[in-house]
């Protein structure tokens, strides 16, 4: 589907498109959102770790189904200075930087007693200080962005960062950190910048591909909704954060209602 979004008169971006960055896009929720921002007629920078095919792809499907134009930046956003190379590039490839999506993460189950420390600062590091990195970078770009609906950044929570969950103390540590930081930086950016944050429960993704069909089913119980989300499902709601100009400091929990069981 084309965007039928207008090109702004003052928008940020060389092309007169608003531009944002996602970090780890080449997979899962940050695809889907990546797409739906092109969708919606945003330049985008995808990001990703390893997997270049991946990102290479998400590139493809924006220039077949979007008016978006896409750059493909290998970074390391746990690497400060990766996190920074990752905005400097969205700036000299786009003009400007109008909305960061700060979605790239890890998890893994592990009782504390048998996680390294390494594995735990590692986990830290890509959910949640890596937020902070790429922020700290973008917010000179974010202060003169000129999208309508005003720049913006949303950060990737979890659900279990408000319920708790065993052997993932590491995992749910950086997802509360995630929202603290979204709170926290919506308080000193405002008025400039809006912050807020999307707390994903069960998402159809490579994360979950390990759950087999009986987990899956036993796991969907659950969920009031019965089912597990879409990465398009979530990235619904963080285009709505985007657009949101009266939003900031909110957390949006997609999780097919869970969270009241
Ligand atoms: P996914 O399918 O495993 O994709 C992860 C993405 O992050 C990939 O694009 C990966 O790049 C990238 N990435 C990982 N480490 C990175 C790093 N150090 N630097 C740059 N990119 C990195 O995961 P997902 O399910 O879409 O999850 C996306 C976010 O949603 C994560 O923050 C996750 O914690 C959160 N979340 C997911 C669920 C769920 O059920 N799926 C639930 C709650 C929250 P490569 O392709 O190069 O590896």
């Amino acid at each position: 589907m084309r965007s039928r979004r207008k090109r702004f008169a003052r928008a940020t971006s060389f092309r007169g498109m608003p531009a944002a960055v996602v970090t780890g896009s080449s997979r899962g929720i940050g695809r889907a959102v990546a797409v739906r921002f092109a969708r919606d007629g945003y330049d985008v920078a995808i990001n990703y770790r390893t997997n270049e095919r991946a990102a290479e792809e998400t590139a493809a499907e924006i220039a077949a189904e979007t008016d978006g134009e896409a750059v493909v930046v290998r970074a390391d956003v746990a690497d400060v200075a990766d996190a920074e190379r990752l905005v400097d590039r969205t700036v000299d490839a786009f003009g400007g930087v109008d909305h960061v999506v700060n979605n790239a993460g890890i998890e893994e189950s592990c009782p504390t007693e048998e996680l390294s420390t390494a594995d735990f600062d590692r986990l830290v590091d890509v959910n949640v200080n890596s937020a902070y990195a790429v922020t700290r970078a973008a917010l000179p770009a974010l202060r003169r962005a000129t999208d309508p609906s005003g720049p913006s950044i949303v950060n990737v929570a979890s659900r279990i960062a408000f319920t708790g969950a065993a052997d993932e103390a590491h995992y749910v540590a950086s997802k509360a950190g995630v929202v603290g930081l979204t709170r926290s930086h919506a308080l000193e950016f405002a008025p400039d910048v809006r912050v807020n944050a999307v707390a994903p429960g069960k998402i159809d993704t490579d994360m979950n591909a390990h759950h087999s069909p009986a987990d899956r089913r036993h796991k969907s119980r659950s969920i009031p909704l019965g089912r597990y989300g879409t990465a398009a499902e979530v990235a619904d709601s963080v285009a709505y954060l985007r657009d949101a100009s009266y939003v900031t400091g909110e957390t949006v929990h997609v999780n097919g209602g869970e969270t009241m069981r």
